[in-house]
């Protein structure tokens, strides 16, 4: 079940949606990358899978929830280059309990192992990483959500999807690997903002500048307002949102990272900050999958 990523591009959004003194929002549709490998965990993953590879590894080792998109884009990579994986999964589910998430790691072959979520939160001890190194035969190890140096590194070929001209390129914040990979990438005279989808997720902006080469033309602010009661939490309002972006965009939007941030930039737009010459680019990170959820409420 190797995985054909197909190749991004940018779609600009309906003027209707906006508040058109801007000069333009576009997108960049990450999303149709992949149905099921979130468009920047495909590039996180990649360079992760490759970096394995060459060294010698028969197997990756990552960690996730039962919605998470990194653990099945990394279940689906793993498939696609031909390596084994393992996956360790946050709380016990009876297989007659998997999430849609869980099933599609299994059918990309990955070996679950599942955790209570006191083990979970010792995952990255010495101990606990040296204990699963052993009983799965000494796996590359990926952290959570690809945030390591190959992460940013595949996240930086996002960067080259990217035209001059912009002023603004928004994006949502998980662990900032992304961000981080595609700031280094992008010209001087543009702003980075990040939209946080969890409560007090502003101590991104401190994380993220830990990894990448500041730049004072080339401010980064993150945002954490929008994040609708918690990481992976959605309201009415939001689900309304996400089903009228579609209609007027035919868009369609995931409900944990890219439907909040474009509810966030819809209001900003409303508040008026953006300058009367911005060019938006917003990043459609992907992350459909987790909507299953929600599916039934969904015109899409
Ligand atoms: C994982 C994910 C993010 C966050 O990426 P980070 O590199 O962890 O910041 C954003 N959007 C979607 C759809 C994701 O699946």
């Amino acid at each position: 079940m190797a995985i054909i990523p197909e190749q991004p591009y940018i779609q600009p959004l309906n003027r209707q949606w906006y508040q058109p003194y801007v000069d333009a929002v576009d997108m960049l549709r990450l999303d149709v990358v992949h149905p099921v490998v979130s468009g920047n965990k495909w590039y996180k993953l990649k360079w992760n899978v490759a970096h394995a590879l060459q060294d010698g590894y028969d197997k990756i080792l990552t960690f996730g929830g039962a919605y998470s998109n990194h653990l099945v884009a990394a279940a689906a990579t793993a498939a696609t280059y031909n390596i084994q994986s393992v996956g360790v999964v946050k709380g016990t589910y009876a297989e007659k309990q998997w999430t849609p998430t869980l099933q599609a790691c299994a059918d990309y072959g990955m070996q679950l192992h599942f955790v209570s979520h006191e083990e979970y939160a010792q995952k990255e001890t010495t101990a606990q990483l040296e204990s699963l190194s052993e009983k799965f035969g000494a796996p590359f190890i990926i952290p959570e959500g690809g945030a390591n140096a190959w992460g940013r590194e595949g996240a930086a070929e996002i960067a080259a999807f990217i035209p001059e001209g912009y002023t603004h390129i928004c994006l949502s914040v998980g662990t900032g690997t992304t961000l981080a990979g595609i700031y280094d990438g992008l010209k001087d005279a543009i702003k980075v903002w990040g939209y946080a989808p969890m409560k007090g997720g502003i101590y991104l902006q401190e994380e993220v500048q830990k990894h990448i080469e500041k730049s004072e033309t080339k401010p980064l602010t993150i945002y954490d307002n929008w994040h609708f009661g918690g990481f992976g939490k959605s309201t009415d309002d939001h689900i309304s949102f996400m089903n009228a972006f579609y209609e007027v965009n035919s868009i369609p939007l995931d409900m944990v990272y890219t439907g909040k941030m474009m509810f966030g930039l819809q209001q900003q737009l409303a508040q008026g900050i953006m300058p009367e010459n911005a060019r938006i680019l917003c990043i459609h990170t992907g992350g459909l999958q987790g909507n299953s959820t929600i599916q039934d409420r969904l015109v899409y």
